[in-house]
C-alpha cells in the first residue's frame, strides 16, 4: 500500500512543494490548510493529481484534524502563522495558531501514535550573535512588549511540547528549524524579503532594502528544504531531535538587493527605508543569521544543492508566470 501523509499547512509556499515531491515519490498525500496564508493556486497544480486530497479547514478545529490524523501513516506540521509582517498586524490569532494549532496535532498524533515532524524556525534563536547557531545554542530574545519576539516564543513553546511528547510519552516526533527558506511558490505578500525584491525589480519600482542593508541571512532553497524534511521523516537517528535546515551562502540584504537586480537586468533604484517606516516604533531586527548545518549532515547526509542564484531566478520564473495567468 501507498504511504499515506497528511500535511498541514499543504496549500502554503513549502507545504505545496512538499505535496509535490511526496506525490512524486508516490504517496497519497493529504492537505489541510484555512488559506489564510496558503493559497489556492498553490494547490491548483495538485489537485490535478488523484493521489492528492485537500480540505479546507484549521488546525484549531479538531474536526477534521482528528479523522484526518488517523487516516494517515505521517504528519508534517507546516500549518503555522508566519511572515514577520504578517505577526506583527495579528499578534494574537499568531499565537493562537501557533501554539494551540500545534498542541492540537501532537494530541491528535498521540491519539493514533503517529509519527509527526514539527517544523520550527531559526526565529527561536532570537538575536544570539553566535554565528554560525547550532541546535543546543542558547536563545536570546528582546521583551514581550515587542511583537517581534512572539514568534520565536510561540516556536519554542511548540518544540518544547513537542520533545515532552517524545520523552514522556514516546510520540515519535522530529522538529526542523527552518532558515529563511526561498524559491517557487512564496509571495511578497507577507513581508518576505525576496519575493519582494523579485517583484520590485521585475516591475521597476524600487527596490526596498530595510535599516542600512547590513544585516545578513542565509537563504535557502525550498526544493533542498523540502529534501531535508523528507531525509528527516525517514530517519530514525532523527526521532526526538531538533535539526537545522538551511542553505550555505550568507548576504548581506543590501547585496541580495544588488544581486537581484543585475541577475533580472532591472533598473530599479535599491532605496533605503528604515524599520520604524517598515515595521513601526521599536523593531528589532537580527543582524545575521547563519546557520550550522553539521547535524543535518551527520544525521541525514543531507546538504543544500541549489545556490542562491537557483533561487532568484526560480522565485523570478515562479513570479512572472503568476503575473500572466492573473
Ligand atoms: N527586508 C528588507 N526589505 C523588504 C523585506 C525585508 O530589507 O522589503 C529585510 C528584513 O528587515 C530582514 C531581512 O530582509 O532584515 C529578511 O526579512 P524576512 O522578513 O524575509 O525574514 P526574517 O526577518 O524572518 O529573517
Amino acid at each position: 500500500m501507498k504511504p499515506r501523509t497528511l500535511i498541514t499547512g499543504a496549500a502554503g509556499f513549502i507545504g505545496s512543494n512538499l505535496a509535490h515531491f511526496l506525490l512524486e515519490r508516490g504517496e497519497e498525500v493529504y492537505g489541510l490548510d484555512d488559506l489564510s496564508t496558503g493559497s489556492r493556486g498553490n494547490v491548483e497544480d495538485l489537485e490535478k493529481n488523484s493521489g492528492f486530497h485537500f480540505e479546507t479547514g484549521s488546525i484549531l478545529d479538531e474536526e477534521p484534524l482528528k479523522r484526518l490524523v488517523g487516516t494517515v501513516n505521517s504528519v508534517y506540521h507546516l500549518a503555522a502563522a508566519v511572515g514577520v509582517k504578517y505577526i506583527l498586524q495579528r499578534p494574537f490569532e499568531s499565537l493562537e495558531t501557533n501554539v494551540e494549532g500545534t498542541r492540537n496535532v501532537l494530541r491528535c498524533a498521540l491519539l493514533y501514535r503517529k509519527r509527526v515532524l514539527v517544523t520550527s524556525s531559526s526565529e527561536v534563536y532570537g538575536k544570539n550573535p553566535r554565528m554560525p547557531l547550532s541546535e543546543e545554542d542558547d536563545r536570546v530574545l528582546g521583551p514581550t512588549q515587542s511583537s517581534r519576539w512572539s514568534y520565536s516564543g510561540a516556536k519554542a513553546l511548540d518544540e518544547f511540547m513537542a520533545l515532552a511528547a517524545h520523552r514522556t510519552r514516546g510520540l515519535d516526533v522530529r522538529i526542523a528549524r527552518l532558515f529563511n527558506v526561498v524559491g517557487p511558490g512564496q509571495t511578497g505578500r507577507y513581508g518576505m524579503v525576496l519575493p519582494t525584491f523579485v517583484s520590485q525589480a521585475l516591475e521597476g519600482r524600487p527596490i526596498t532594502v530595510y535599516g542600512d542593508g547590513s544585516q545578513t541571512r542565509t537563504f535557502c532553497h525550498v526544493q533542498d528544504a523540502v529534501e531535508a524534511l523528507y531525509a528527516m521523516m525517514q530517519s530514525e537517528k532523527a526521532a526526538g531531535e531538533i535539526i537545522n535546515v538551511g542553505g550555505g551562502e550568507e548576504i548581506t540584504i543590501r547585496g541580495l538587493a544588488e544581486r537581484v537586480k543585475k541577475m533580472l537586468a532591472s533598473d530599479s533604484p535599491v532605496s533605503v527605508v528604515s524599520y520604524r517606516e517598515a515595521y513601526g516604533e521599536g523593531f528589532d531586527d537580527m543582524p545575521r543569521r547563519v546557520p550550522s548545518l553539521e547535524k543535518a549532515a551527520r544525521l541525514l547526509d543531507w546538504r543544500p544543492q541549489r545556490t542562491l542564484d537557483d533561487a532568484i531566478r526560480d522565485t523570478a520564473d515562479f513570479i512572472s508566470s503568476r503575473k500572466e495567468i492573473t
